[in-house]
């Protein structure tokens, strides 16, 4: 018989598990369990629909059992089984998404950990085994085959014998070493309370035959031992249980499992609706953002159940976009079993059970607000940008809904704020909601334009989040308050005998300022003097709808799009810099070119822009202070 070897990747993780110093090779049972489980989903689903497999739910069952005497464990299933390509397929490689999980996550962490937050299924049976034989039968096939391995050097397939349908996968243990005593695992006590501890949930009954002390017959004190099958899970799914039976813990512990998380979640919320549509959900927000959230093929969705049986495992149709990192479950009798993907999309009950969920989640969301604002900055510290996504997405469809859950860094109170609580407090006769951008809040905070804002006690906005600016454009208003960038030009917080006053100084220089506007070559649409600025020279602001960060943000996408945002250098009127300047008009036209070029130049680096054209600065600024 040929010996195959692994796929190259399979391999390295192999050798991985083998030569693991995992601390928590338990987990190696809930991985065969679990995949026990999905192999009996797999042929109870065909049982329910179609009607030559004639199968009762409770003739399923998982066994598990060992010999001592042989060193091995053994977990058989009467599930689906598999045929030969199939050993070949499934137990040859590695299953895609587990081997990516894998290769991720090892960047980051140390390498063994991985294996037991995220699970790699049947391979972590190599943390134990020096040797594993699959057995398994199809469901509808006559033929057995075995495949055997001991890890290190690939895999057999031959026939074997078995004498009905599903999989037995039988482990031989490890020698014992000064690390680990594998012999642990060969104790009723250990077993029972692996399985107790990592597959309580599972749907089919975990049966184990166990020893117990019975009264012999006949007799008032003489015991004996008895062999009996006992069930060792609880097998209810855990919401269908009632509220007061399952502990805070367990709802902690069926998320980790389920979904292959290494913390518990920050909350966990279970409903029941009955009515036209009846469902139980059970939802979760992850304590931090998935390892592959920000990634193009992120999934959501929530698992489907129909009356227990889970029917998929990621419907997207259940979330919205904006609410894409909320995990969990709804199970609802009045799914049909049959549904299919395609079915899905159009499925009322589907439609209505998704805007339920989604309404209930907000729910959640506003009262976290509300009673426990240091739980809500947590959770929007995480996913915030979400809820930005999802003002700005669809043409702002959803963005009265989500507007109330927003939270913006706030210049006056120093910490994140509600755009409620921006508008609750706005200073007398301000009719505008003020805002900046920039990389980070000590960024913002340095801009010359904002320091003005500061000064005369208005409250700003720091936007830092590349989304903030798209997602509050598509909002336009809040509580019949305009959004208005500090950077624009056209804002205005002064007295209008200010505004006067500066108006005819920009005109009584109109040809100093179309100097610099033309030594500066396109660069920028306007030059003028402002009083905006309080010690500072210089800044740029931006006229019409697309700002600076706007610029910045679009021009940063992968994409052939670019755009310029129309931007006007504005020169404190009263810095030492706007004397100089009116005395080199006077007196030398090219120097003044100079100077513009360079205070065009300070402007964009304070906006967080590289230069073009860094030598030619560097060296007007030698030729400058050289004199
Ligand atoms: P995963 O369960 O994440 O797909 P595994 O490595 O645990 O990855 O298993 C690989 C595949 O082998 C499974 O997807 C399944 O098709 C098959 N398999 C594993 N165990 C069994 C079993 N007990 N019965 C039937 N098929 C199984």
């Amino acid at each position: 018989m040929k010996k195959k070897q692994f796929k190259a990747e399979s391999k390295r993780l192999m050798d991985l598990m083998i030569n693991s110093i995992y601390t928590h090779k338990d987990i190696f049972l809930r991985e065969l369990i679990s995949n026990a489980s999905d192999a009996i989903d797999k042929l109870y689903y065909l049982s329910l629909t179609d009607e030559n497999v004639d199968i009762k739910r409770e003739d399923f069952k998982i066994r598990v059992s060992y010999n001592k005497d042989e060193r091995s464990l053994t977990v058989s299933d009467n599930g689906i089984g598999m045929d030969e390509a199939e050993l070949e397929n499934n137990l040859g490689t590695i299953c895609e998404s587990g081997s990516l999980l894998f290769k991720k996550e090892n960047e980051k962490r140390e390498d063994i950990d991985v294996i037991g937050q995220f699970g790699v299924g049947f391979y972590s049976a190599f943390m134990v085994a020096s040797k594993i034989e699959v057995t398994s039968r199809k469901y509808g096939s006559k033929d057995a085959y075995v495949w055997v391995s001991n890890g290190s050097d690939g895999y057999t397939i031959s026939e074997a014998n078995k004498d009905s349908w599903g999989t037995d996968i039988k482990i031989y243990l490890k020698n014992n070493d000064e690390e680990f005593d594998y012999d642990d695992y060969l104790s009723d006590y250990k077993l029972e309370e692996i399985i107790r501890k990592y597959s309580n949930y599972i749907t089919y009954p975990i049966v184990m035959n166990v020893k117990s002390s019975h009264l012999k017959e006949g007799t008032k004190d003489e015991y004996e031992d008895v062999y009996e099958d006992k069930i060792i899970n609880s097998m209810t799914p855990i919401w269908k249980k009632s509220t007061s039976e399952v502990s805070e813990e367990d709802y902690e512990h069926f998320y980790t499992d389920t979904f292959y998380d290494y913390e518990k979640p920050q909350k966990v919320f279970r409903n029941s609706v009955e009515g036209k549509c009846s469902y139980t959900s059970l939802l979760f927000i992850p304590n931090h953002a998935p390892y592959d959230f920000y990634q193009k093929d992120y999934e959501k969705g929530l698992q489907l159940y129909s009356n227990g049986v889970l029917i998929m495992d990621k419907c997207s149709e259940l979330l919205p976009d904006y609410f894409n990192f909320v995990k969990g479950l709804v199970d609802s009798p009045d799914i049909s079993l049959n549904i299919s993907r395609e079915i899905l999309q159009q499925d009322k009950q589907v439609a209505t059970i998704a805007k339920s969920i989604e309404s209930k989640i907000k729910k959640e969301l506003v009262s976290m607000l509300k009673d426990d604002r240091e739980e809500y900055i947590k959770f929007y510290k995480n996913f915030g940008t979400q809820l930005k996504f999802g003002v700005y997405n669809e043409f702002g469809m959803h963005k009265d809904d989500l507007k109330d859950l927003l939270m913006f860094y706030s210049s006056n109170s120093k910490k994140l704020i509600t755009l409620k609580e921006y508008v609750d407090n706005l200073k007398e006769n301000q009719d505008k909601i003020y805002y900046a951008c920039g990389e980070t809040v000590d960024k913002v905070d340095m801009l010359p334009q904002v320091e003005a804002f500061k000064d005369k006690g208005y409250d700003v906005l720091y936007f830092t989040d590349y989304v903030d600016e798209f997602a509050i454009q598509m909002l336009r208003e809040y509580d019949g308050k305009a959004f208005v960038n500090v950077s624009s030009d056209s804002v205005n917080i002064d007295s209008e005998e200010d505004k006067k006053e500066l108006e005819k100084e920009n005109d009584s220089f109109k040809d100093l300022l179309s100097v610099m506007k033309e030594s500066l070559s396109g660069e920028v649409t306007d030059v003028k003097f402002t009083n905006k600025l309080k010690n500072h020279p210089v800044c740029l602001t931006s006229k019409g709808g697309i700002s600076t960060e706007m610029e910045k943000v679009i021009n940063a996408m992968p994409t052939d799009d670019h755009i310029k945002a129309e931007t006007v250098l504005e020169i404190n009127k009263d810095h030492p810099i706007a004397e100089k300047l009116k005395k080199l008009y006077e007196s030398n036209k090219d120097e003044l070119a100079k100077y513009a070029k360079v205070l065009y130049a300070e402007a964009r680096l304070i906006e967080g822009f590289t230069l073009e054209n860094p030598t030619e600065i560097s060296n007007l600024i030698c030729d400058i202070i050289s004199k």
